[in-house]
C-alpha cells in the first residue's frame, strides 16, 4: 500500500476522543459487572486503585492513606459521556 493511501486508511480508522472515552466506559463497566471490581483515582495522591465494589473504605497502595471510596473519583463512568 502506498504511503498516501495507508495514511488515509489510518486516518479513517482513527477513533474520535468521544468514541475512545465511550469504549473506556464500556470496558470499565464490564470490569465492574463481571469482576465486581471498580477502578478509581486515589483521593489523596491520584494513584490508580482497583477495589472490590460496595466497600466503604479503601487503602491506597501508593500513599498508604485509608479513605472513604466516595472521595476517590471513578475513572471512565457513564455520566461523563455527552447526553448522559
Ligand atoms: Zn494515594
Amino acid at each position: 500500500m502506498k504511503n498516501k493511501t495507508r495514511l488515509l486508511v489510518e486516518t479513517m480508522k482513527r477513533k474520535t476522543k468521544e468514541e475512545l472515552i465511550k469504549e473506556q466506559v464500556k470496558f470499565h463497566d464490564r470490569i465492574r459487572k463481571q469482576l465486581n471490581l471498580n477502578i478509581v483515582d486515589c483521593g489523596n495522591c491520584g494513584a490508580t486503585i482497583v477495589h472490590k465494589r460496595k466497600v466503604d473504605d479503601v487503602t491506597c497502595p501508593d500513599c498508604l492513606e485509608t479513605m472513604e471510596v466516595s472521595v476517590c473519583p471513578d475513572i471512565y463512568y457513564k455520566e461523563m459521556l455527552k447526553g448522559n
